[in-house]
């Protein structure tokens, strides 16, 4: 490392717009270099991901939904292979509609008209781009059958109506040679191509999205890059991990990229907070400088990155001796695009090594209520440190209300965050509240309603707080309402996976579901210090609120529907009218219906989520329809199987065995 006395803080540092003008200005500079290899460009931008490898159609579908295939010409489309096609015929001057209505409107499948995938309106031919194999098998979540059969009937169609069909298929492109087919289909048809010039191209391409998009995928790739102190091999090796045939490619640029932004650091003879840590560490290891510090404190631990690791190990190491205290909360590690890597906190003696660990387990903001919701909800993260928070303050009934956004039968989130205020400011008209939103566009939303909101009167609105829960971390008021818990990738928990580049990039993430929106969960939660409220959708229900609305969870519910819901979970499959009601028993908890003795139900609780569960011959399975957790029991005793291990490998053993005058030597075969 060579070091200049005057280096100085780069321009990148204190504007990230500035970094993202700069990444957008570099690649618009190669773009026309760049027309030759477009295919390899969007698969940068675009996920090639096979249609084949989703096992459920809810994959699928919240794939599609969050993930957004936008072509040359502009329109959205359902697939990478489908964006392909059309890219092909923009780029080679044929005209088409995507997904535009036949001809005729004679129906092929129940209740939808028939849209053949592409019409291509100078030669007046239609495109089916078919989603099968060579052996006819289909995505696994549809009928096979029934495609194929679509398939025949879609060309019968065509037959009848005196319309050209031409196919593409699935298999086409697995082969990687959907393009090639393209060629031929169009040669057969004599449909002839007009490639654009790179000056028509580069019209197209500027004024698409995909600039920009592109721009901001390269541009949190760079940080990755710099956060993970990634070399090309580094980068190479992430990108490996990737279904990408165009993965070499993909890294090579990535690391012309980043080669580039140092060149221009070293242009303005400037450094960035990366190099800071390199640097320093190089210092160190290079013997220029000796660590003279007997103690080392590393404050917000949770949120330490690998580079900044490695820092703190050089300074121990060539230190005299020193000790190290950490202090960190790992329930509240919500900074992974910045490089936080959770696992150091969780597996500290792996990367450290000795240590003692003290758990700070006493809050003096929040009471029992708050803590145990929101403490249970974190810790259904096998990857956390368990621990029993006490509360200097208690109450004897919950403080966390759940509500609906319905205000007359209608949706209207801002207005029942109105209701709230004014219900709290009739008891403490001082008190200060906190509006927490996931993302700051809504947040904008509430804030401009709540001003315009004529119900609320002169004063209510003092002392109210707007955060997201980002940057709620760490600040506190007595009344807390959390906004925008629904389904999707822009609701909470947020159900985009993001960028699939910029993931395998960033440090690696715990895997547990919805890991760090738990996480922020658990921030936005406690950050009350009287009462939390959540207030949510009772359609396209969040997922953490289905979780939160189980028996597990002691909460205050303040919602029709969602009462409804939860009432859902405890009615009896077994008898007409019965409830399953919880009972506390010698031996733990369990349900009895409510029929009394004309109902024989006896259900178990079940582990996941609190709920009954009802046992069949070989499983308990969870009466919550959105847990239907199963349990394997004992088909000749009832009790619990339990996975065992033996000489012929893994088998189901009943838990009955070695009970004294009533064992139960049971076995089932492992099915996993
Ligand atoms: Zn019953
Ligand atoms: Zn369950
Ligand atoms: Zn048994």
């Amino acid at each position: 490392v060579h070091l200049s006395k005057f280096v100085h803080l780069s321009k990148f540092t204190d504007d990230p717009k500035k970094l993202n003008q700069w990444v957008t200005q570099w690649l618009i500079n190669q773009l026309r270099e760049l027309l030759t290899v477009l295919e390899k460009l969007f698969s940068l931008v675009f996920k090639p991901v096979n249609p084949f490898d989703f096992e459920a159609q809810e994959d699928y579908e919240n794939y599609v939904r969050d993930n957004e295939y936008r072509t040359l010409n502009g329109e959205l489309v359902k697939g990478y292979q489908e964006l392909i096609i059309a890219n092909w015929l923009c780029r080679n001057g044929i005209e088409y509609q995507y997904e535009a209505p036949y001809k005729s409107k004679r129906r092929i499948a129940e209740g939808v008209d028939y849209k053949p995938d592409f019409y291509l309106t100078e030669a007046d031919i239609y495109l089916e781009h078919f989603g099968v194999d060579r052996h006819g098998k289909t995505r696994p979540d549809i009928d096979r059958q029934k495609y194929n059969q679509e398939m025949e009937l879609k060309r019968n169609l065509h037959r009848e109506c005196g319309t050209k069909l031409i196919e593409t298929h699935h298999y086409d492109w697995v082969e990687g040679k959907l393009e090639q087919r393209l060629e031929q289909l169009m040669r057969e048809n004599n449909v002839k191509l007009q490639p654009l010039t790179n000056d028509e191209l580069l019209e197209k391409l500027n004024n698409s999205d995909l600039i920009s998009t592109l721009a901001e995928v390269l541009y949190k790739s760079l940080q990755a890059i710099r956060t993970e102190q990634l070399n090309s091999d580094g980068i190479s090796a992430r990108l490996a991990q990737l279904d990408n045939q165009h993965a070499n490619w993909c890294a090579a640029f990535l690391t012309r990229l980043h080669q580039s932004y140092q060149e221009a650091l070293r242009e303005e003879n400037a450094i960035d907070f990366d190099d800071m840590i390199l640097q320093a560490q190089a210092v160190i290891q290079q013997q220029r400088f000796k660590p003279k510090w007997r103690h080392i404190l590393v404050d917000e631990f949770q949120d330490i990155s690998a580079a900044r690791l490695g820092l703190v190990k050089t300074l121990i190491k060539h230190g005299p001796n020193p000790t190290m205290t950490a202090v960190g909360d790992d329930w509240q590690s919500i900074y992974r695009f910045s490089g936080g890597k959770l696992e150091i906190t969780t597996r500290f003696g792996e990367y450290l090594g000795t240590h003692s660990l003290t758990k700070l387990d006493k809050t003096f903001r929040y009471n029992n209520s708050i803590a145990d919701t929101a403490g249970n909800f974190v810790m259904e993260n096998p990857e956390q440190y368990k621990k029993q928070v006490e509360t200097h303050t208690k109450v004897s009934n919950p403080q966390v209300y759940l509500l609906d956004t319905l205000i007359a039968g209608k949706p209207d989130p801002a207005g029942k965050v109105a209701k709230i205020i004014q219900a709290i400011r009739e008891h403490a008209p001082e008190d200060s509240i906190a509006i927490i939103c996931r993302y700051n566009y809504l947040l904008n939303d509430v804030r401009e309603n709540l001003k315009h909101d004529a119900e609320l009167q002169d004063g209510q609105l003092k002392n109210i707080n707007y955060w997201t829960f980002h940057k709620s971390k760490g600040l506190e008021a007595d009344h807390c309402i959390l906004v925008g818990f629904f389904q999707g990738k822009v609701g909470f928990p947020n159900e985009n996976k993001g960028h699939y580049i910029v993931e395998t990039l960033l440090p690696t993430l715990d895997s547990f579901k919805h890991s760090e929106e738990r996480r922020l969960f658990y921030v936005g939660l406690t950050r009350a210090r009287k009462k939390s409220y959540l207030v949510a959708d009772p359609h396209g229900m969040s997922a953490f609120i289905k979780e939160i609305l189980t028996p597990k969870y002691d909460i205050a519910i303040s919602s029709e529907r969602f009462r409804e819901k939860f009432q859902e979970i405890f009615k009896c499959p077994k008898c007409t009218n019965g409830y399953l009601k919880r009972h506390q028993g010698q031996y733990g908890a369990f349900y009895r219906c409510t029929t009394g003795n004309g109902c024989s139900v006896r259900p178990r609780v079940c582990s996941a989520c609190g709920s009954p569960t009802i046992d069949h011959w070989f499983h308990s399975i969870c009466n919550n329809p959105d847990c239907r957790g199963e349990t394997p029991i004992c088909d000749k005793c009832g009790r619990p199987m339990k996975q065992r291990e033996g000489r012929y490998g893994k088998f189901w053993g009943c838990t009955g065995y070695g009970i004294k005058d009533d064992q139960c030597r049971h076995t089932r075969k492992w099915l996993p």
